[in-house]
């Protein structure tokens, strides 16, 4: 059964990971990681981009208030979906359209106001303005990860499962990773080859 305590991790990043909690994307979505808020939480958590002073605090934020967490989640569900247009299309060699380029970058500036940076004596941090709750708090690290992987690698590493759709960053030595996981996805494509090629010897 599928559940978040055992949701593979393996996207190279928090951006992938994140858009990673659908599985499988082809033909459609088909199953989904993040059910409310909750999910997104401990999603979050397990991600390691959420402190526990604040996931607490977002957690009883929203227990206070469900009807927030519900229109957080979808919020952040729609901005995956996004996400995973724009690096899908860079994935596939091709530029993002100017819907979601522009979608992206609203998201961008609308995640970064919400940032700023402490320095120690050899350090910077990246903290989030204020005490307040931001439901979109989970999200915006998921940005930061995003803008970070556009800026810092090789975007011809920015790679797509063509079996299920997960995006992955490929740290590979030659760049010719193409499965998410060998085991799962490039095994179930070598038998149907397998499948196929001894079909055809029998025709
Ligand atoms: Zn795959």
């Amino acid at each position: 059964m599928r559940t978040l305590e055992n949701l593979q991790m393996d996207g190279g990043c928090l951006a992938f990971n994140f858009i990673n909690t659908v599985n499988t994307r082809k033909p459609a979505p088909e199953f989904e990681y993040l059910k409310t808020f909750g999910d997104l939480l401990t999603w979050s958590e397990k991600a390691g981009s959420l402190d526990g002073m604040r996931l607490q605090a977002l957690r009883e934020h929203v227990a206070e208030k469900p009807e927030d967490a519900s229109i957080a989640l979808n919020d952040a569900i729609d901005a995956r979906e996004m996400l995973y247009g724009l690096f899908s299309a860079i994935a596939a060699g091709n530029p993002p359209d100017a819907a979601v380029t522009n979608a992206f970058n609203r998201r961008l500036s609308e995640s970064f106001q919400s940032i700023h940076v402490k320095f120690g004596p050899a350090s910077a941090e990246i903290h989030l303005n204020g005490e307040d709750v931001a439901l979109n708090e989970p999200f915006i690290h998921v940005m930061k990860s995003a803008i970070d992987v556009l800026t810092r690698e090789d975007i011809r590493r920015i790679k797509e499962c063509p079996r299920c759709g997960w995006l992955f960053l490929d740290t590979s030595k030659n760049g010719k990773r193409k499965w998410c996981d060998m085991n799962v996805c490039g095994s179930r494509e070598k038998s149907l080859e397998y499948y196929y090629r001894k079909t055809r010897r029998n025709v």
